[in-house]
């Protein structure tokens, strides 16, 4: 009997890649989002697949699917700075009554359940590289609190389930991603240097360029969600998953640049508030729970997303 899988925001970036990958394991994939920033296109692979099912639902309101559910994963949100500051409540609501949504499902059907929550629970982190054992240091009341806050919610909620309704949860903070399907417009910074380097327009830094980010190819990303669903006994646990190579944002500008051969000028421009200083996942936990590491180099990652943007997107 095949195993069916509900993915919540499947046709995001993410989530499309691992509704791929869940239907390439022989799962049964229901895929529920409510187009905030994910899209069809997203999911013209397996639209067709007869293993495959899209619904249009938003998680704000409770979820109702009739027959078995075996596992959920939780990525509805949005989750680029700009979108997520332009749609702050509905962030901060899908993240809180969404995720309450999410778990009461879980509950009911004795799913197993996966949140990806988000390095940003670490704030502007004073502990490098970040463990999941470090508490943060998050500001609650700045412009990026309704996403950071609305995901230390989201984890606190997970737990009190696990707590008091034994729901087998498992939170995974997920650190920076980047590769196919990331759109042009998304506002992220590989999304942004890659569309402008291709363009030969200014390739924008924002700050001093100094600050540094640590990039995880999506198939990698995807390759983590899966293990720690699908290994037992992880209940309560909270796991970082991202590749550690940590680089400034100078540095993946001039990459970027040389990579797409452009003319294009780098340019400096205000660095956003509260924007985090360094950011680096320590994935010792992740290594030894699930055997799991990244196996793709930023230049080879990038390359693949250069590849899939010249191609029109
Ligand atoms: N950034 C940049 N230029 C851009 C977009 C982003 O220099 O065009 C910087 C941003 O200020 C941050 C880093 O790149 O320091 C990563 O930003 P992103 O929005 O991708 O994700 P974050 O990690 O901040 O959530």
């Amino acid at each position: 009997m095949k195993k069916t899988v509900l993915v919540a925001g499947g046709a995001g970036f993410i989530g499309s890649h691992l509704c791929e990958a869940l239907l390439n394991l022989g799962m049964k994939v229901l895929c529920l989002d409510n187009l905030g920033t994910g899209r069809m296109e997203n999911l013209s692979a397996v639209i067709k697949n007869k293993n495959f099912k899209f619904i249009k639902h938003d998680i704000q309101k409770p979820v109702r699917i009739k027959g078995v559910v075996n596992y959920v994963f939780h990525l509805a949100s949005y989750a680029s700075p700009p979108y997520y500051q332009a749609k702050s409540i509905e962030t901060l609501m899908t993240n809180s009554l969404g995720t309450y949504n999410i778990l009461e499902f879980c509950r009911a059907k004795k799913a197993r359940y996966l949140i990806t929550s988000t390095s940003e629970t670490y704030g502007d982190p004073l502990e490098h590289p970040q463990k999941e054992t470090y508490w943060g240091n998050v500001n609650p009341v700045g412009i990026r609190s309704c996403y950071d806050e609305a995901k230390r919610f989201a984890e606190a909620l997970t737990m009190e389930f696990v707590r008091k309704h034994r729901v087998d949860a498992r939170i995974i903070r997920i650190f920076n991603t980047y590769g196919p399907r990331l759109q042009k417009d998304d506002g992220r910074v590989i999304s942004n240097f890659i569309w402008q380097a291709s363009h030969n327009m200014d390739i924008t830094i924002y700050g001093d360029g100094l600050q540094t980010r640590s990039f995880c190819y999506v198939e990698d990303q995807v390759r983590g969600l899966i293990s720690a669903m699908m290994k037992e006994g992880l209940a309560g646990e909270v796991i970082n998953i991202g590749n550690p190579d940590e680089f400034t944002m100078k540095e993946a500008a001039v990459i970027i640049k040389e990579m797409t051969g452009s003319k294009s000028k780098i340019v400096y421009k205000p660095l956003p508030k509260d924007d985090p200083t360094r950011r680096k996942p320590d994935i010792s936990k992740a290594k030894k729970l699930l055997g799991w590491e990244p196996e793709i180099k930023l230049r080879d990652g990038l390359s693949r997303t250069i590849k899939w943007f010249a191609d029109g997107q």
